[in-house]
């Protein structure tokens, strides 16, 4: 068979040949709509490759990005990479120190950034020994003034040379760059090759995947700025689906009035955007009736969030596992043949897992001794994986310790078990288990347990040291709006149904909060948390 290259501009060319007329939206910071298709991209993509030269980057070099969803960032994913460049998606959500040590590290060549995210940059600006040049891309935001010395997005565009000229692109040369969000200790920094990137491209949009395929209209919530918004950008491209890129507003009205104005049939997200959503839409109804499926992962999706968009809307959520360093998508849960005709109590439960290894990837879980645990659906341990496109190290980490076990699979620092049918489920992050007694609580299943109950909006639950028993569980707690407002012994009292007594958060440990800290990403917070406790 012929070795042809998996490069990311064969989807890009594919896309404007095959798919033509299929539509890239975009809203921009004013909430103006535009459209392009694939077609159109294509031509865009040329020019932007001939300004990046003109700016003078070389193959290899990092082109980093600083912006929400949109068509420009849409261009960058493609432009960066096909001229052998490496996009360097950076989190606009950074705080100044970790945003300034990425840069650093990244050794970024040039900042496209969104003109109203420019007071975010402004830390950069400090740093005497900067080498970067800075972008501007205007996203109409009123009143907000470019950094000081940067070009400007669309002037570089209308001068720049438009003959097309892709690079003959190596499969295993690096396209991208994204960090580690840090949750659990210092960023790091994973590089993804052409290779990689289109594999996951195939291996998201698989049926039992997914499953995006040219019929959807598929609106990434995720960021493009985290983890490659899980791909799905790539993916959209490869399959021709129509891309709905949102922009800064994704929250209630305008996510809900562009899922009903564009006729989205598939969008992805964390848990948080869509405990939102859910919420606004129940006081808000909107015509959500194209919506086929709702991609949620990033951290554990509650039953009572998957039942709850069943149940009110009909609109099947499907749970994802992922990390940076699988680019991101390992696991998509999805009903196995058998399991169709089950009651929705019985589905529930499944559904909440985190779900089935993506053809290509294989999943396993270690037990403490560091053999392979067997896959009984009770037996916990660390999950590890391995595939095309599993990171093997980490950007500039040589000599570090691998985060690979001597036999080559990837540790991810969750905790796990596997069931009988291949399903993953986690119960929680190493750094994040519970030890009180010398045994585990799962932060995890006591989370899910909590926001189980209808008068709660979000819960999390860490860890607080304790003298004798090394640690308790803590939980915070956000009450939902407009029901009867419930108590600590309420919620001790849910909980006794499904954990043993010892396991219980005390009362005093049961802190109702009006909001809980996120990272970046839209996770829990419980390094800010663990802080607080500390403080307090
Ligand atoms: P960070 O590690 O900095 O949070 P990532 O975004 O790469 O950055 O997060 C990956 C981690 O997020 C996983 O290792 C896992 O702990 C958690 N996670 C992702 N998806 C899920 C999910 N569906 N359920 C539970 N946890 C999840």
């Amino acid at each position: 068979m012929m070795d042809s290259r998996l490069t990311l501009d064969a989807i890009l060319r594919r896309a404007s040949r095959v798919y033509a007329d299929k539509r890239i939206v975009s809203r921009g910071n004013d909430l103006a709509v535009s459209a392009a298709t694939y077609a159109e991209l294509r031509p865009r993509v040329a020019r932007l490759m001939n300004v990046l030269r003109s700016l003078g980057v070389k193959p290899g070099d990092r082109v980093a990005t600083f912006a929400w969803n949109h068509a420009r960032h849409m261009e960058l994913y493609f432009a960066a990479p096909a001229m052998g460049a490496i996009l360097h998606t950076l989190n606009i959500r950074l705080a100044p120190g970790q945003l300034r040590f990425i840069v650093d590290h990244a050794e970024d060549a040039v900042i496209f950034y969104d003109r109203s995210l420019a007071p975010n940059l402004r830390p950069l600006l400090e740093r005497p020994d900067r080498r970067e040049a800075f972008i501007c891309m205007d996203d109409g935001a009123p009143d907000v003034e470019p950094l000081p010395g940067s070009l400007e997005y669309e002037v570089l565009m209308a001068e720049a040379d438009d003959a097309e000229r892709f690079i003959d692109a190596d499969e295993n040369a690096a396209a991208a760059l994204c960090y580690t969000s840090g949750t659990t200790g210092d960023p790091k920094g994973v590089l993804y090759t052409h290779r990689s990137l289109y594999l996951h491209s195939v291996g998201i949009c698989m049926a039992d995947s997914l499953a995006i395929s040219e019929c959807e209209t598929v609106l990434p919530v995720v960021p493009m700025f985290h983890a490659n918004a899980w791909g799905i950008p790539y993916a959209c491209a490869l399959t021709g689906a129509s891309l709905v890129l949102p922009g800064p507003h994704v929250v209630g009205k305008p996510l809900a009035d562009l899922i009903e104005s564009e006729r989205v049939t598939l969008t992805a997200g964390v848990p948080s955007v869509y405990t939102v959503l859910h919420q606004y839409l129940r006081q808000h109804p909107h015509d959500i009736s194209s919506l086929r499926s709702l991609v949620i992962g990033g951290s554990a999706a509650p039953a009572a969030l998957i039942e709850a968009w069943r149940r009110d809307f009909g609109v099947p959520v499907i749970h994802a596992w992922g990390m940076t360093e699988l680019s991101p998508v390992g696991a998509v849960c999805r009903l196995r043949a058998s399991m169709q005709d089950l009651e929705p109590a019985e589905q529930l439960p499944i559904l909440a897992k985190q779900g089935i290894p993506v053809p290509m990837v294989e999943a396993d879980v270690l037990d403490e001794s560091g053999a392979p645990a067997p896959w009984d659906g009770k037996t916990t341990g660390e999950l590890v994986v391995r595939g095309p496109w599993v990171a093997r190290a980490y950007y500039k980490e040589e000599g570090a310790p691998s985060p690979l076990t001597d036999d080559g699979w990837f540790r991810t620092g969750d905790v796990a078990r596997i069931d009988p049918q291949g399903y993953v489920e986690l119960t929680d992050r190493k750094k994040d288990v519970i030890k009180s007694r010398g045994e585990w609580i799962s932060s995890v299943e006591m989370e899910n347990a909590v926001m189980g109950m209808p008068g709660v909006l979000e819960a999390a639950v860490i860890g607080r040291p304790h003298a004798l028993r090394g640690e308790v569980a803590a939980a915070f707690v956000v009450r939902r709006s407009g029901t009867e407002p419930i108590t600590g012994a309420d919620v001790r009292d849910h909980l006794a149904a499904t954990f043993a007594r010892w396991q219980l958060p005390r009362l005093k440990d049961i802190h109702f909060v009006d909001a809980l800290p996120k990272t970046g990403t839209g996770k829990f917070d419980k390094k800010a948390l663990r802080a607080g406790l500390q403080a307090s």
